[in-house]
């Protein structure tokens, strides 16, 4: 079929975009229950971002702790997030993940044993039982090659390295996208009675960031710009620990379960600095508490030659964090020629995850435009102002398979797609114009500006003038990425091309997570300001939703979703954290 200058296209009943934790889960969901299924991504299949977790997947087994269970498992998310998750969303996490991490098993997944044969569980910050199911610190490896290898004998059609740079639209709903092969650059259009998003997070807007190339943010601009609202966009979580040296592995992580084995914390001075942030927890602290605890020792000048602290595991036995920590100690031996069996890491915050994203229903993954779904981490809502270590993986597992679900119910009845040719001719020149010859911004310096303007005034601590700041030069750089070109080659594997494109979307987020951070005149979870360093009750009853209008971002507070039969559950938690 030739559509507007496209020499390919495909038509499914479900397009999946993205092969990570999410897309896999929600593509085995549709196409099990019998819909034309394909699946597109980025980078090659088991590539996905997904694959570099490592800590573990929270679910409530009971294996090492007998005490634990979803209401638990429910109220630590809610602590963690402050009060500002879905609470619907959070309940179906909790009771659903522990079926979801069975279900693995069955489909091969192998994971660390307990003596006694049950999957082993280990802890985790925030979590208050031992809740992570893990192999080693490489579970996102053996996640995604069990839905991986589900997805490919279930015969589900895979394009891998496709990148999709609009979603099309007949009236109001989603009925395809379009996308070009990084290969080669030819355009792509798939139509489809449903499309479910599923393409990660944006870190790549942050200078000093864990996330690898792919997360761009791309899901969260396509919702966007289809006329879809994102939720808690201003909750970006740093991960605590992240290398700080040698110069270019800075922000590669180290994993939480590194803590969770019984690693120490300790400053310049050879401090336990926790003492003074959270005694209770220590360095089981959740991420927001220990990345700013860490923040402000090296600020006040407790922090080590390269600017981060000390994470020490010497005083376990050798052969345990060889066992149990095989990445990380390969990690630090080759990249930093340290053996962590020996001396302690030098670590310090990395940007690590999205907590906002495209709001979607909790039970169905339907976003706010008809005919667009939505899981994982592109998605808002379960984690609130912060989410827990191991609730990605496990959020994946249980929102992919129902929003695989939801898609599959919407296509049933959703008319057969039609492609408008003038949004196809529009995709298309878009991309075409990039390659306007010299005499253009480059690509990649605009990036860096980007990057530096994030990470210096959109960070882990934030104030209203530094907001203000990032705003204007965002409006700058969005000016000046209007002439943005190709700095040099043609379509093939043209990473500057691609660049190009998706610079678009990282000025779009970065000015949604900036725009909802300046109205949020109060402190919680991972969005801190200095100039309103204290929770705000009314905040905290209210969530920030921002959407494309005519006149441009539109950023609006709403009432935080509650269901009135957790009440219970809530209340029990507030009271005894009070205590
Ligand atoms: C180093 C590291 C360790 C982590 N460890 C843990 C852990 O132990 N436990 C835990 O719970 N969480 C962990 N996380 C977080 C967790 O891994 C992620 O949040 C989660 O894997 C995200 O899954 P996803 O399916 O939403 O997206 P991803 O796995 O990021 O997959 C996104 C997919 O979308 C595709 N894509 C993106 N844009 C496009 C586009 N425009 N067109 C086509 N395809 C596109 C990509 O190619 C990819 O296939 C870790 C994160 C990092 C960085």
């Amino acid at each position: 079929m030739a559509t507007a200058g496209v020499d390919e296209a495909h038509e499914f009943d479900v397009l999946v975009i993205g092969a990570g934790g999410a897309g896999l889960r929600a593509a085995i969901e549709a196409s099990s229950l019998g819909a034309r299924t394909g699946l597109v991504c980025k980078s090659l299949l088991g590539k996905a971002h997904t694959v570099m977790a490592e800590g573990g997947i929270a679910a409530s087994l009971g294996n090492v702790a007998p005490d634990d269970g979803w209401e638990v498992h429910f109220q630590d998310t809610l602590f963690s997030g402050k009060y500002l998750n879905n609470w619907r969303m959070a309940e179906l996490h909790a009771q659903e993940a522990p079926d979801r991490v069975r279900e693995l098993e069955q489909w091969g997944g192998v994971f660390d044993r307990t003596p006694d044969r049950k999957m082993a569980q280990r802890a985790f910050g925030g979590h208050t039982y031992d809740r992570l199911v893990h192999i080693g610190d490489r579970t996102g490896l053996e996640l995604i090659r069990t839905l991986q290898d589900k997805a490919v004998h279930q015969g589900i059609e895979v394009f891998m390295e496709c990148t999709i740079t609009r979603l099309l639209k007949a009236d109001d709903r989603v009925c395809g996208a379009f996308g070009y092969w990084r290969a080669d650059g030819r355009y792509v259009v798939f139509t489809a009675r449903a499309v479910v998003l599923a393409t990660g997070g944006g870190g790549k807007c942050w200078q000093v960031t864990s996330n690898s190339w792919e997360s761009t943010g791309d899901g969260h601009a396509l919702a966007y710009d289809a006329g879809a609202e994102l939720i808690d966009m201003e909750f970006v979580q740093f991960h605590p620990t992240g290398m700080v040296y040698p110069p270019g592995v800075v922000g590669l992580l180290v994993t939480e379960a590194v803590r969770g084995e019984g690693g120490l914390l300790r400053n310049a001075e050879g401090e336990r600095f926790m003492e003074r942030y959270d005694p209770k927890r220590m360095e089981l602290s959740t991420r927001d508490v220990v990345s700013r605890a860490i923040y402000t020792e090296v600020q006040e000048g407790r922090g080590t030659p390269h600017g981060g602290v000390l994470l020490d595991v010497t005083h376990l036995p050798a052969e345990t964090v060889k066992r149990k920590l095989p990445s990380m100690y390969e990690q630090f031996m080759e990249l930093a020629g340290v053996d962590i069996t020996q001396e302690p890491m030098e670590i310090g915050p990395t940007c690590h995850y999205f907590m906002g994203g495209a709001r979607v229903d909790a039970d169905t993954g339907a976003t706010s435009v008809p005919g667009l779904f939505g899981a994982g981490e592109c998605t808002g809502g379960i984690n609130g102002a912060n989410r827990l270590g191991g609730n990605s993986l496990s959020d994946i597992l249980v929102f992919g398979r129902r929003a695989g679900d939801g898609a599959v119910a919407h296509a049933d009845t959703a008319p057969a797609p039609e492609v408008d040719d003038a949004q196809v001719a529009g995709a298309r020149d878009e991309l075409d114009d990039l390659f306007g010859g010299p005499g253009g911004e480059d690509p990649y310096e605009l990036h860096a500006e980007l990057q530096a303007t994030m990470q210096s005034d959109v960070g882990i601590y934030r104030d209203g003038d530094g907001l203000a700041k990032a705003l204007e030069r965002l409006e700058e750089l969005q000016r000046r990425a209007a002439n943005v070109r190709v700095p040099g080659g043609g379509k093939s594997f043209n990473p500057g091309w691609h660049l190009c494109r998706d610079l678009e979307n990282m000025l779009t987020i970065s000015e949604t997570v900036t725009r909802a951070a300046l109205m949020r005149e109060e402190s919680r979870g991972a969005h801190s300001r200095l100039d309103f360093p204290d929770f705000d009750a009314d905040w905290g009853e209210h969530n920030i939703v921002v959407s494309k209008g005519d006149d441009g971002m539109h950023v609006e507070r709403r009432p935080v979703v509650k269901e009135s039969e957790l009440a219970g559950l809530v209340e029990q938690r507030k009271a005894a954290e009070a205590k």
